[in-house]
């Protein structure tokens, strides 16, 4: 048999390759203390739950547009834009299972063979395979764990050439818990500007910020609203990442070519579940400010608890529910690491590698997990670490 050569590349994410085996152990009888999910340990909020629920009893179980329920976008268009600051037209949102078509169609229709396209390493594997499949070539640029995982500028500006058609940028990000700073925004948007590019700003934890900070988008930058494609949803924010909602935004005439790419491939996105997400919009924002203050603490634990292990050394990132510790002083490949956690202390978390060359030297823990498994994970870490020292 032969295949076609385009999905050659593609790779397990890392999260579902330790899973996995985390899973096995477990089912072997070992308790496992698990770091490696992305997703908030929260229930979908019950008021969003039960407008799901009533929308199936209510027969909402039909097509929909492809490019979503107007009601729901104009309800996007509405918080989006005052989150941000920017006034979005309805038409200009585009729904979709999840957020992840929102990042693979607009690049599919953006990015032609040979096109170069500037991505972060660390980062969201999914950015690498999305360009491959559309025959871009993926220029990988370096964040910096000494400006709190933003990009390395200088990189960042010999990266760009006349062939760079799109920019992504992940603020906050996974794997690093890192919020591109202002400054660098007004750089990063400068330059796209000058040099004609694209830019996709994935958003999808743009609730989840902390210490006070502010999100900003750079979509509200002078000049950026033309060229950038938010991706944002619903799956990180309100604990609904089974549910599979998220949306982007992006010029009309892009977002007539994505909701083609929608209407031929996955046709629409399910009609209850735009009704949960009609509810989650409209609803109380309580339970969501919640959950945020609730990772700030988290975070505080995790981090102090990590810089208090010897060989580890870990920053404090301001946004999503991620650290990504520096291991270089253990010697050992974060692969390694990791494997020896998971083995040894049945506890799991992610190779940095598993998100890019960059990662390498790095480990991923996701604190959507209780402060009790936190500090419970952690003894377990560090008892696998001093036996390394003997
Ligand atoms: N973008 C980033 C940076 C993510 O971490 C994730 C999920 O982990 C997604 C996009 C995908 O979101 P969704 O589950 O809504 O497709």
């Amino acid at each position: 048999m032969t295949y076609a050569q385009r999905t050659d590349h593609l790779k397990p994410e890392g999260a579902y390759k330790v899973l996995a085996r985390a899973q096995q152990m477990e089912a072997e009888g070992k308790e496992i203390i698990h770091f490696e999910i992305g997703q908030p340990d929260y229930q979908t909020f019950s008021n969003i739950s039960l407008a799901g629920i009533r929308a199936i009893e209510q027969g909402h179980t039909r097509y929909t547009p492809p490019a979503g329920m107007p009601t729901l976008c104009e309800a996007i268009a509405k918080d989006s834009g005052k989150r941000r600051g920017i006034q979005i037209h309805p038409d200009e949102v585009v729904v979709s299972p999840g957020a992840k078509p929102n990042l693979f169609f607009p690049t599919l229709a953006l990015v032609e063979p040979g096109d170069e396209v500037i991505y972060p390493d660390p980062g969201f594997p999914t950015y690498e395979a999305m360009i491959r499949l559309a025959g871009g070539v993926p220029i990988a640029v370096p964040l910096q764990e000494e400006t709190n995982f933003s990009f390395d500028l200088d990189t960042f500006d010999r990266s760009l050439n006349t062939q760079t058609k799109l920019i992504i940028l992940n603020s906050p990000g996974n794997p690093t818990g890192g919020v591109i700073p202002l400054p660098h925004l007004e750089h990063i948007a400068e330059q796209a500007q000058r040099n004609q590019c694209w830019v996709m700003s994935d958003e999808i934890y743009s609730r989840m910020v902390y210490d006070g900070l502010k999100e900003h988008s750079i979509a509200s930058l002078p000049g950026m609203q033309s060229r950038t494609i938010i991706v944002d949803g619903f799956s990180k924010t309100y604990a609904m990442t089974g549910w599979r909602l998220g949306y982007g935004i992006m010029p009309i005439e892009l977002a007539r070519r994505v909701e083609l790419l929608l209407t031929h491939s996955l046709g629409s996105t399910a009609h209850f579940t735009q009704y949960a997400g009609l509810e989650a919009l409209a609803g109380p924002q309580e339970e969501v400010d919640a959950m945020v203050a609730e990772f700030q603490r988290r975070r505080d634990v995790i981090v102090a608890g990590l810089n208090s292990i010897p060989g580890i050394r870990c920053q404090k990132p301001h946004g999503a529910f991620y650290v990504f510790p520096n291991i270089q002083e253990t010697g050992l490949t974060s692969n390694e690491l990791a494997n020896l956690i998971l083995e040894k202390a049945g506890v799991a978390l992610l190779p940095g590698s598993a998100f890019g060359k960059y990662g390498e030297g790095y480990l991923r823990l996701s604190y959507a997990t209780s402060i009790e498994n936190i500090k419970r994970g952690l003894l377990r870490v560090q008892s696998v670490l001093e036996k390394l020292k003997k």
